[in-house]
């Protein structure tokens, strides 16, 4: 890095991908043939590899004991849901349709759990069928499980999700503090427990999510802190002893100039600690963390193929097959405030400079569907292979994939 002052700020290097040839290799394999192999452009590949060594590296800077969750609505392809529950110890479902493929991938249903504002009675009685745990985020969630309980004489696990008092600081997306849809405010979850205790339900933890996307660990850990000592508080107003506490995530990924990797170093410190004073303050419990992004983002590509190359005023575009209804949050369209390029490149020109400043988008007849805007990159033609890294996250399923009825994406576990 040279430190020229006016330098603009890069992105991090995406060098958890190797090229060989000039290709990016996914999965060992050049990404001509693998386009040739899938027989189609727009896709998502996802790097199995990539996935293992995640979680290994994760487990490896992490206290032993502490648990780790997929939370699966960042990638819920049942392929990749599968590898990820050889390596994980839970994962975390946000609806019945996410329950099924948890459970088809093999994960144990006491390890599952199921979050998520809004769930149906059917959804629930599915879930106490399935014997996963229910995070309950509503009275009205804790009277239709007594209902179900009253009904079938199953048991019913339940985890309380806590709207904390405080917020994730620096969080892309908060989901805690202040008014939020999401789980119950902390001052009312006394007497909610107190329902929970009447109704027989089985009483089994605490659920806290502050906020996701935070890339600064200081706030991660001041997060997990406060919700370490607000789960200890409201211990002591539970029908039983807490036997899981999810203290959330919200690790970071690099997606824009200037963002770094998240340094882990001091989130696991505070871990350790958290870990050593709840076998005082909350013996028997399991320190379970959930993450989604953080395990699946970077081992993911979107690539589109180049269908033409014009320049209007001077100003060189680069129109793909792919775009906006296929990677919304690359378009800068899934909740950023102001937009920002995703790293790209030309995968089959790698080894080639950036020459060439361009904007490349889509096909869509809106002037949204921009998957680069003013980029430095290889010089490219059509036939050309657009890659966007970072996209193993929020992207086939979060995008708006029947707008302008273009062809659909391929997956790929590789
Ligand atoms: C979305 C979500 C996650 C995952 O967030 P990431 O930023 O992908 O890590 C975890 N827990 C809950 C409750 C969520 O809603």
């Amino acid at each position: 890095m040279t430190d020229a002052p006016r330098e603009k700020p890069s992105h991090a290097a995406m060098d958890q991908f190797r090229s060989e040839g000039g290709e990016l290799l996914i999965g060992g394999i050049p990404l001509t043939r693998l386009a040739a192999r899938i027989g189609q452009t727009p896709f998502y590949a996802y790097d199995r590899k990539l996935l293992t060594q995640r979680v290994a590296e994760l487990r490896a800077s992490l206290p032993a004991g502490i648990k780790i969750h997929y939370a699966m609505k960042a990638n819920p392809m049942p392929a990749l849901v599968g590898h990820m529950a050889t390596l994980v110890d839970g994962i975390d479902v946000a609806s019945a349709n996410e329950l099924k493929v948890a459970l088809d991938s093999g994960a144990d249903p006491h390890e599952i759990s199921f979050a998520g504002p809004g769930k149906r009675h059917e959804e629930l009685r599915q879930a106490v069928a399935a014997g996963i745990l229910i995070n309950v985020e509503s009275f009205r969630e804790v009277t239709e499980l007594a209902a179900i309980r009253q009904a079938t004489g199953w048991s019913v696990r339940v985890a309380v999700r806590v709207n904390p008092d405080f917020e994730l600081k620096s969080s892309g997306m908060k989901m805690g503090g202040g008014p939020k849809q999401f789980g119950v405010d902390a001052e009312q979850v006394p007497a909610l427990l107190a329902e929970i205790g009447t109704a027989g339900l089985l009483f089994e933890g605490f659920h806290l999510f502050a906020g996701s996307q935070n890339l600064r660990p200081e706030a991660i850990v001041e997060a997990q802190r406060k919700c370490f000592d607000l789960a200890v508080a409201l211990a002591a107003h539970a029908p039983a002893p807490v036997r899981f506490l999810n203290l959330g995530g919200g690790f970071g990924i690099p997606y824009f100039p200037g963002e770094r990797r998240l340094d882990l170093s001091s989130i696991a410190t505070n871990l350790a600690s958290i870990s050593a004073e709840a076998t005082q303050k909350l013996p028997g419990a399991e320190i379970v963390i959930e993450l989604g992004r953080y395990l699946v983002g970077e081992a993911g590509v979107y690539v589109c193929k180049i269908v033409d190359r014009k320049i209007s005023r001077a100003h060189t575009f680069l129109v793909a097959d792919g775009g906006l209804h296929h990677h919304l949050s690359a378009s800068g369209n899934f909740g950023q405030v102001i937009r920002k390029n995703y790293p790209v490149a030309i995968g089959d020109r790698m080894d080639s400079p950036a020459s060439d400043t361009v904007s490349v988008v889509g096909p869509l007849c809106t002037p949204l569907d921009l998957i680069a805007d003013r980029m430095p990159l290889a010089d490219a033609k059509p036939g050309n292979l657009v890659v966007v890294f970072q996209s193993g996250a929020y992207g086939a399923t979060a995008s708006p994939r029947g707008f302008l009825s273009q062809p659909d994406l391929v997956e790929v576990l590789v």
